[in-house]
């Protein structure tokens, strides 16, 4: 997966030498250690994955170091869609982070699959974000909702879903705020929107999705925690892992939030979406 390159080139490429048919001993567990944390896989799950390389008895090093970090990995990554439409996706995370992006892309993933889209602008506090998003509904062929800078997101939300029912849709994407650093509370605004789609659909959402960028590494993940507090996260996408050579981040996020992985963003072009597979991740980092 080239998506990858960078984090196989610098860092994962590097384990096969150092553990493959070797034997552990101090030398091998620092060196190990040291490119787990240059990785950006975290102070805790670096630790995490040295203990079980200790524990495991028996079997090559290298395989054991792949089976651990598939079973960090792993999660239920498949989306709850339920059985009656509209199907509500709540695109949650902070400015910058390719959430506008990863919404076109879904769109585009849906759309690829017959399904009726729609596409509400619940950042109404940039204008740019409300046209930025209406450029995706027009090329992924989506409806798209949207409200006056400054309008209430959740109003937009609601007629979205509204709209959704009424015209039988079947997925509804709201791409909703990420100011973080304003005083204007954001997390209240989020909840605020899960509230009210409840009117129309009272088991919505069904996802909300954390859109995290991989390039900003422990700070994103830092933000994150945020978000999990506040909004109920159902599952993580994590963005521009083709932009950094610290993929690891991937495996902090999965142990320190402990909310699967659903899917990857690996350039920003609207194929560059993919459903998250632990197994194939961890076989494109550690060949
Ligand atoms: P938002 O503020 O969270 O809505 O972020 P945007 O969707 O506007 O994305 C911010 C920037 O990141 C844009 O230039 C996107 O093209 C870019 N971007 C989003 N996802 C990816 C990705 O997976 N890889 C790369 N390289 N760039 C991405």
């Amino acid at each position: 997966k080239d998506g990858l390159k960078k984090t196989r080139e610098n860092f994962f490429g590097k384990f096969k030498k150092i553990l493959s048919g070797k034997t552990l001993n101090d030398e091998i567990r620092e060196e190990i250690e040291e490119l787990l944390i240059l990785s950006d896989v975290g102070f805790e799950a670096t630790q995490y994955i040295l203990e079980k390389l200790e524990e495991i008895k028996g079997g090559d090093p290298f395989d054991n170091l792949k089976n651990i970090i598939e079973d960090l990995l792993s999660g239920d990554n498949a989306l709850n869609i339920p059985e009656t439409h509209p199907f509500v996706i709540n695109m949650v995370g902070v400015n910058g982070s390719g959430k506008t992006t990863t919404a076109g892309k879904l769109a585009a993933l849906f759309s690829s699959q017959n399904k009726n889209v729609v596409l509400a602008a619940c950042d109404t506090f940039r204008a740019a974000a409300i046209d930025q998003l209406k450029i995706w509904a027009e090329r992924t062929k989506s409806s798209f909702i949207a409200h006056s800078e400054g309008a209430d997101a959740a109003a937009v939300a609601y007629d979205a879903v509204k709209h959704a029912q009424a015209k039988s849709k079947d997925i509804v994407i709201l791409d909703t705020a990420g100011r973080l650093h304003t005083k204007s509370n954001l997390m209240e605004e989020l909840k605020k929107i899960n509230r009210v789609i409840k009117k129309v659909v009272p088991d919505a959402p069904h996802e909300v999705l954390l859109v995290i960028d991989a390039v900003t590494g422990q700070n994103g993940l830092q933000q994150a925690k945020v978000f999990k507090d506040a909004v109920n996260v159902t599952g993580i996408i994590l963005t521009k892992l083709d932009g950094t050579a610290k993929g690891g981040i991937a495996i902090a996020i999965a142990k320190e939030l402990g909310i699967p992985i659903k899917f990857i963003g690996v350039g920003e072009k609207i194929e560059d979406l993919r459903p998250f597979n632990a197994h194939e991740f961890v076989e494109a980092l550690l060949e």
